[in-house]
C-alpha cells in the first residue's frame, strides 16, 4: 500500500491544471477552467476543473474525479500504475524505489550533517566563544534544563566556523549547500549561512535535525533567519516543537507564533505548545495539527497582526474540524512576556478560561459595534443574531443567546424568536434548492441514468447525494450522522458504498480529501463524488440541515416498515410488537 504522506506530497506537487491541460485546451472562467471533454466528444465545453480542491467534472457525460482518477482514465492504468506516472512527472521517487535512490542518499546525509551542526552550535554556545548567546538566552528567562531540552545553540561571529568544522567531519560542499548551512556569494565564495545569532533547530516528528531558526541579539535584521527549504525542509510544512508536543497527555495543543513563546509556554509546565517557523499558518501545518489533537488554543501575539493570524488560523482549523480557543492576553504583548509578568499558574487559569471559537467571534463584533451606545447596539444585536442562526448546535447558541441578553438587558425572546426566523428562512432557502434540483435532475447525474434502483429512489437517492456531499465538506459531522444514520439505512446500494467508506475514514482520522479517497474508491464513484461537489460547490449545509437529510432517508425505512407491517401474519405482527415495546425498533 502506498503511505497516505506520499499521497500528500503527491497531491502538494501536482496542481490539476497541469496535468489535466495536455489533454485539452483549458480557458479561465472565474475560479475555475473549462475545456472540451477528453472522455467524451462534443463542440461546446462541458468539462470543468475546479482547481481549489484538485478535481474535475464533466456536465456532459459525468467523468470526474482526482488527478489519480484523471490518469486512471485518460491513460487506461490501474490505481498503483497511476501514481507512479505521477509520481514520475513530479520527480518524485515511488516509496518502494526511494531506498537506492540519489535524493534519498542525500537526504540521510543531510540529516546527519543537521544533526552534526546542531551539536558544533550548541557546544559553541556553552564554550567561553558563546557567552555572549547563553547570557542573551539566560536574559530572556530560559533555564539551563529548558536550553538543553530544546539543543539550543550560538552561530559564532565568524565566516567559516561552521564550514571547517563540517569539512573535518567529512561533509562536503556540496552536501553544505544542499542542506542550506553555507551559502555561495556572487564570486564563488562559499560562507556561513547563520553567524553571531542563536540557534534553534527544528526537529521533525521523527527526531531528525531538518533545520534552523536562528535570532539576532540585537536590532540587525532580519530579527529570524530560517533555513531555507531543502530536501528534508520546507518551512510550510514544519511545526517548531512538535516533536515533544506530540507526545503530550494534554487533551490539546497550543499554538504560539514564534521560537521564544513556543519555548517559554514549555518551560512553564506546558509540553503542548507548538510554533509555525516565523511565517503564517498554513493549510498543511493546520492538517498536520489536526492528526495529533481534537483542539488547539491560538497563543497568538494581542496586536493587530496578531489577531489578523489568529482568524486566518482559525479559518484553516475550521477546515480541519479541530475545535479551537482563543487565547486573548491581557496586559502582555505575548505569551512570553505574561508568564514572565505574572508566573505560569496566572497563564494556565488564562488557558483554561480562553474562549471559543464563537466567543472569538463575538467578541470580533463587539469590537465592530461596541453596544455602549444606541447605533452600536443595533448592528451588534443584528450580526450577533446572523451569527446565532448559522450555529449548528442549538444549545451552544441557546447558551450565548441567554448571556448575551442578560448582559445587554435585552428581551431573550426577541432575540430567539428573530434568531428562529433566519434559520428557518435559510432552511427554506435549501429547501427550495432541493426541490429545484429535483426537477433539474429528471435526467439525474449523467454517469447513474441506467442506475434502475436510484431512479425507483429519486427522493431518497438526491437526500443521499446531498448528505454525502455536507459529509465531504465537513467531515466534522460524521459522528453525529453516523448515530443518525448508518449506512444500511440507505436506499440506493451505490450511495451506501460511498457513505460506508466515508464514515470508516473518518473514524480512523484519515483525509477525505480527493486524492486520498481515490485510492479506496472506484472509478464511477469517484465520477459521483466530484460530481456532488462540483453541484455542491456555492452552499455548505450546516449539521442540522444533513441531520434533515438523513430525516428523508429514513422515511424511506418506515415507509418500508409500514409495508412490511401490512404484509405480516398474526404471529409474525405480534412478534413485531413486542419488540416496539422493548425498544429495539
Ligand atoms: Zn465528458
Amino acid at each position: 500500500m502506498i503511505p497516505d504522506s506520499f499521497i500528500e506530497e503527491l497531491k502538494n506537487r501536482c496542481d490539476i491544471e497541469s496535468i489535466v491541460s495536455p489533454y485539452t485546451n483549458l480557458k479561465r472562467t472565474g475560479r475555475n477552467l473549462k475545456g472540451l471533454c477528453p472522455f467524451h466528444s462534443e463542440k461546446t465545453p462541458s468539462f470543468v476543473v475546479y482547481p481549489e480542491n484538485g478535481s474535475f467534472f464533466c456536465f456532459g457525460c459525468g467523468a470526474g474525479g482526482d488527478i489519480v482518477t484523471f490518469v486512471r482514465m485518460a491513460e487506461h492504468l490501474e490505481y498503483t500504475e497511476a501514481i507512479r506516472f505521477l509520481a514520475q512527472k513530479t520527480g518524485m521517487p515511488m516509496p518502494e524505489d526511494a531506498e537506492n535512490d540519489q535524493t534519498a542518499k542525500l537526504k540521510v546525509r543531510i540529516l546527519e550533517l543537521n544533526r552534526e551542526a546542531a551539536r558544533f552550535f550548541h557546544a559553541t554556545l556553552i564554550s567561553p566563544k558563546g557567552a555572549k548567546g547563553l547570557q542573551y538566552l539566560r536574559s530572556r528567562g530560559l533555564s539551563d534544563k529548558t536550553i538543553r531540552r530544546f539543543g539550543l545553540g550560538y552561530a559564532p561571529e565568524e565566516w567559516d566556523a561552521l564550514k571547517k568544522h563540517l569539512l573535518a567531519k567529512g561533509f562536503t560542499e556540496y552536501e553544505m549547500l544542499e542542506a542550506a548551512v553555507i551559502r555561495k556569494s556572487e564570486k564563488g565564495r562559499s560562507y556561513d549561512q547563520f553567524r553571531d545569532r542563536v540557534m534553534f533547530p527544528i526537529i521533525d516528528l521523527r527526531g531528525g535535525v531538518i533545520g534552523f531558526g536562528g535570532r539576532i541579539m540585537g536590532d540587525g535584521r532580519p530579527k529570524y533567519l530560517n533555513s531555507a527549504d531543502t530536501p528534508v525542509f520546507k518551512k510550510s510544512r514544519g511545526l517548531f516543537a512538535m516533536n515533544l508536543a506530540k507526545a503530550t497527555k494534554q487533551p490539546r495543543l497550543m499554538l504560539c507564533e514564534g521560537y521564544m513563546d513556543a519555548i517559554s509556554v514549555h518551560q512553564a509546565g506546558f509540553d503542548n505548545a507548538v510554533a509555525t517557523l516565523g511565517t503564517a499558518l498554513t493549510a498543511e501545518q493546520a492538517r498536520l495539527i489536526a492528526q495529533y489533537t481534537q483542539e488547539v488554543v491560538i497563543c497568538y501575539d494581542s496586536d493587530e497582526a496578531g489577531q489578523k493570524a489568529t482568524a486566518r488560523a482559525n479559518q484553516l482549523f475550521e477546515q480541519t474540524g479541530v475545535k479551537v480557543r482563543v487565547l486573548s492576553i491581557p496586559d502582555a504583548k505575548d505569551p512570553d512576556e505574561y508568564i514572565k509578568k505574572f508566573g505560569a499558574a496566572r497563564f494556565n487559569k488564562l488557558v483554561e478560561e480562553s474562549s471559543n471559537s464563537t466567543e472569538y467571534a463575538i467578541e470580533k463584533i463587539r469590537r465592530k459595534f461596541p453596544p455602549d451606545t444606541d447605533d452600536g447596539r443595533v448592528g451588534f444585536l443584528k450580526e450577533f443574531c446572523i451569527l446565532m442562526s448559522r450555529i449548528p448546535n442549538r444549545v451552544e447558541a441557546d447558551y450565548y443567546l441567554g448571556k448575551t441578553a442578560s448582559e445587554l438587558n435585552v428581551s431573550r425572546e426577541a432575540m430567539t424568536s428573530q434568531v428562529d426566523s433566519l434559520r428557518r428562512r435559510s432552511q427554506k432557502k435549501e429547501q427550495k434548492k432541493f426541490d429545484s434540483d429535483l426537477k433539474i435532475y429528471g435526467q439525474d447525474v449523467p454517469a447513474a441514468r441506467q442506475d434502475l434502483q436510484r431512479s425507483a429512489n429519486m427522493r431518497y437517492a438526491l437526500a443521499e447525494d446531498k448528505l454525502i456531499a455536507a459529509l465531504l465538506k465537513n467531515p466534522d459531522y460524521g459522528r453525529k450522522l453516523s448515530e443518525k444514520i448508518k449506512p444500511e439505512q440507505f436506499a440506493t446500494d451505490f450511495n451506501k458504498g460511498i457513505y460506508s467508506i466515508l464514515l470508516e475514514r473518518i473514524n480512523s482520522g484519515r483525509s477525505l480529501d480527493m486524492i486520498s479517497l481515490s485510492s479506496e474508491l472506484s472509478i464511477e464513484q469517484m465520477n459521483r463524488i466530484s460530481y456532488l461537489l462540483a453541484t455542491a460547490s456555492q452552499s455548505n449545509p450546516s449539521l442540522e440541515q444533513a441531520q434533515q437529510y438523513a430525516d428523508i432517508i429514513l422515511e424511506k425505512q418506515r415507509q418500508r416498515t409500514n409495508e412490511q407491517v401490512g404484509s405480516m401474519n398474526e404471529q409474525q405482527l405480534r412478534e413485531y410488537i413486542e419488540q416496539l415495546a422493548a425498544g429495539k425498533k
